[in-house]
Formats: C-alpha cells, sequence, structure tokens
C-alpha cells in the first residue's frame, strides 16, 4: 500500500534485490537544482529510486536559464552564471552533459562618471589615475596610495585603504559594497579581502580558473540531462514540508535550513536581488556585465544576456537592472548574510539538524553558505559517494556532508 502522506505524490515501495543482497532505497531530494540533481542522479545510477520535488514550476533551481519570448535572447532568469573551475572532474561532468562554449566574464564598471575595466588591473590603474605606467612601477605607485597608518586592518574598510588607498577604495569598493551588503565596509571582517585585489598586467579575465565557459543552450537542458534516468521521477509546483519525510528512507534537502524547521528558532538571514527587465533593441550596452560602484545610483550592475552566448546571433537584447536589498520572508534568498548573529543563530540549526534522522541538508541554501556551481556539484558527488559508502558500511549518513561553519 502506497503512503501518500500529506501530499499526492507516489512514494514508490521499497523494494529488495534478495540475490545480490543489494537494497532499492526510497530517496527523496528536495530540490531539483544542481545538488538535488547531481546527488539524485548518482544515486540513480547505483541503483536507488529518486523522487525529487521542487516547489518551482521549472528545473534548475536558480541556475535556470530560458530563452525570452520575444527576442530569443538565452535569459539567466535568477541573474547571470558563469562556469568557471579548476576541478578537472566536475568540468568533465558537466561536459558529459552538455556542449559547452568558451566563455571569458569580462566586467566593466561605471564610476565616477567614466567606465573602468575590473577586476582593477593596470589598465585600470593607468585610466583612473592617467598615467602609462609599466607593472612595477604601477606596483610602486598603488603602495605609495596605500594607507600605510593602519597597521593591523580589522575592518574590509580598512583592509582595502590599506592595500589600494583611497582613491581606488572608493572608486570601486565602497559604493557597490554598500549597495550590495546594505553595510558600509567598515562593519564587514578584513578577512573579506584576503590578498591584494589588484592585478598589476592588462588581464582582465574576471576568474583565474583554468576551465571556463557557458552551456551552448543554457543551464536548464544540462540540468535536465542529469535527471534523465529512468529510476528519477520529477514533480516540479510541489511544496516539500517536514511531515512528507515519512515513508522515505532517506531525505536530501536542499531548501533553505531555517525553513526545514518552520523557522522555529528566526530566519537567518539573506540578501535578495530584485531584476528590472527590459528590451531594447540591438545592442545596449556592448558588455555582458556593468557594474554601477557609485552610491547614487540605486542598482548594483546591468546585465545585457545575450552577451553570454556570443556564439548566438539577436537583433534584440534583454537587460536585468540589478538591486539588493534584505531578504523579507516572501522573497527570494539569494547570499547568506553570515555575520555574527547569524553565525550564532545557525549554529543552533545545526544542532537541531543533528538531531533529525535521515535527512541531510545539501547545496547553497542547505549549508547556508555561498556556493559557486563547481563547489556545488562535487560537494553533491562527494555526498552522494558518503551516503553510499555509509550504507556498505552500516554507518548512519550525517545531517551535514559538509560543515555548514
Ligand atoms: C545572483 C547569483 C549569481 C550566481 N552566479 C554564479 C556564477 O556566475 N557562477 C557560479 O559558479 N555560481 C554562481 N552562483 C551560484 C549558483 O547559483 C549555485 O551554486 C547553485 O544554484 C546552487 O545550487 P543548489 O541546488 O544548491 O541551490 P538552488 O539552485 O537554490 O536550488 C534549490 C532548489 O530547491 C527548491 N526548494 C527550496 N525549498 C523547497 C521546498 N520546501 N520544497 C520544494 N522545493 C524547494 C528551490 O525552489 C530551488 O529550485 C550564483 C548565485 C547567485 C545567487
Amino acid at each position: 500500500m502506497l503512503d501518500l502522506g500529506r501530499h499526492a505524490w507516489d512514494k514508490p515501495e521499497p523494494f529488495r534485490l534478495g540475490q545480490q543482497q543489494e537494497i532499492t532505497l526510497n530517496i527523496l531530494l528536495v530540490g531539483a537544482g544542481l545538488s538535488g540533481a547531481v546527488i539524485g542522479r548518482k544515486l540513480a545510477e547505483a541503483g536507488h529510486t529518486i523522487t525529487i520535488v521542487d516547489s518551482r514550476d521549472h528545473i534548475g533551481g536558480n541556475c535556470h536559464t530560458e530563452r525570452d519570448a520575444d527576442t530569443g535572447v538565452m535569459v539567466h532568469v535568477y541573474g547571470p552564471h558563469i562556469f568557471h573551475t579548476d576541478d578537472e572532474e566536475v568540468w568533465n561532468y558537466v561536459n558529459s552533459f552538455t556542449k559547452f562554449m568558451p566563455y571569458k566574464n569580462r566586467v566593466k564598471t561605471t564610476a565616477q562618471g567614466a567606465v573602468y575595466s575590473l577586476p582593477i588591473n593596470l589598465h585600470t590603474i593607468n585610466q583612473f589615475y592617467g598615467k602609462t605606467l609599466r607593472p612595477n612601477e604601477a606596483r610602486a605607485f598603488i603602495e605609495e596610495q596605500a594607507d600605510k597608518s593602519i597597521t593591523d586592518p580589522q575592518t574590509f574598510e580598512e583592509q582595502a585603504l590599506r592595500f589600494v588607498g583611497h582613491g581606488l577604495y572608493a572608486a570601486f569598493f565602497e559604493g557597490y559594497t554598500i549597495k550590495q551588503w546594505g553595510v558600509t565596509p567598515d562593519q564587514l571582517p578584513a578577512s573579506i579581502l584576503k590578498r591584494l585585489p589588484v592585478r598589476f598586467n592588462y588581464d582582465d579575465n574576471y576568474f583565474f580558473h583554468k576551465f571556463q565557459g557557458m552551456p551552448v543552450e543554457g543551464y536548464t537542458p544540462m540540468i535536465a540531462a542529469i535527471l534523465d534516468h529512468p529510476s528519477i521521477t520529477v514533480k516540479l509546483g510541489t511544496t516539500f514540508t517536514a511531515a512528507d519525510a515519512e515513508g522515505y528512507d532517506h531525505v536530501f534537502y536542499s531548501g533553505p535550513l531555517d525553513s526545514y524547521f518552520d523557522f522555529e528558532l528566526g530566519r537567518l538571514g539573506y540578501r535578495t536581488l530584485d531584476f528590472e527587465k527590459f528590451t531594447e533593441d540591438g545592442d545596449y550596452q556592448g558588455c555582458a556585465v556593468m557594474n554601477y560602484g557609485d552610491k547614487d545610483v540605486p542598482f548594483t550592475r546591468i546585465t545585457e544576456h545575450k552577451h553570454f552566448a556570443p556564439w548566438e546571433t539577436h537583433e534584440g537584447t534583454v537587460c536585468y537592472r540589478e538591486f539588493s536589498r534584505a531578504a523579507e520572508p516572501d522573497d527570494i534568498p539569494y547570499y547568506p548574510i553570515r555575520m555574527t548573529d547569524e553565525k550564532a543563530l545557525l549554529a543552533d540549526y545545526i544542532t537541531l539538524a543533528e538531531k533529525t534522522p535521515a535527512v541531510t541538508f545539501v547545496g547553497r541554501l542547505g549549508t547556508y553558505r555561498y556556493l559557486d556551481m563547481d563547489v556545488t556539484i562535487r560537494e553533491a558527488m562527494d555526498t552522494a559517494d558518503l551516503f553510499l559508502k555509509s550504507e556498505t558500511d552500516g554507518t548512519a549518513m550525517p545531517a551535514f556532508a559538509v560543515a555548514p561553519l
């Protein structure tokens, strides 16, 4: 007899392959983003029966892409996503599900009435200061700008001033940080800027990683291919609550950690994003990402989505003006804040999670961490491996495969 629970989705009966002494488990994954898809695929390939639910009406989580009906432009619905990694296994994994096109992220910023190249590089320095410095000259020049009265930087602001001095700090760090995080840089820890955030050459590739690219048809078809396995059933428009775990042998939960416990200890703080979408003819800004560093411009950046697929041609163009603010209960949680108060609350939720049997909290929301896609995939692969090992060894699968704190 099937136990249909509070929701009418099917929960398949466990069944045992007696001769091989292997057990097929009924596993529920909450969230059809990268975490759910990658874990689900690995466990399906190991012979388990997988149900994946997502409250949204599409797969892909925040990586979801879809073509704009009017222009045909591939839109990164929840903000731009560029794939970059040094992890060769992860790179081979994603390439086994879709074709990747070469893509380098080259970001510009408008600040103090001019357009500059990011991350701060030799071109930015020369343009900003009206100079023609070579690398070693620029290094010495920036050292002269640095505020040497700060001997033991404690805050992000002090660290930036110590590294680059007031000019570059005011143009490229201060306003953007205030808009992105809703706090002044003197309220953020120095650890955010671990290294000198400046390149003394003309390399304007935003990422250092060895492998960088874009899936040719966007991320959603790639994730659909990962989910395409006979033992995986995906149920969209289906919201999970803790009571729905009943009847499954194990649950992997990639929703918000505090939401699993119905926010009983309070809400973990997130920043959310508002995207103001607009379409134009032709080319709006000539690049994929234009940051706006000035405090009095209310948005942080404009992204022009057709430039994320430079191998395509479109007459129209789709842009997102991006605004950042504190998330309210009904907003999409984007960036975990992880300041001191949130970390204390997180520790209490971790304790609750560790007392919850047969549930593993995964992904960016389940572990309340910012995770790039490659890290999400790596952790999902390792989590599935840990689960399979714990089944073989007869040990309990932990609440977290990766410690959130
Ligand atoms: C604005 C932005 C830009 C980014 N850009 C990049 C980038 O350029 N490069 C990069 O590598 N990474 C980027 N990332 C990170 C990337 O989005 C994440 O690595 C990835 O989305 C994490 O996947 P996930 O499956 O853990 O979470 P998600 O994608 O958030 O998926 C979780 C899913 O769970 C579902 N869910 C939650 N609760 C429930 C519930 N109770 N019941 C049912 N379903 C539920 C949600 O609907 C969602 O679909 C970016 C992130 C943001 C916010």
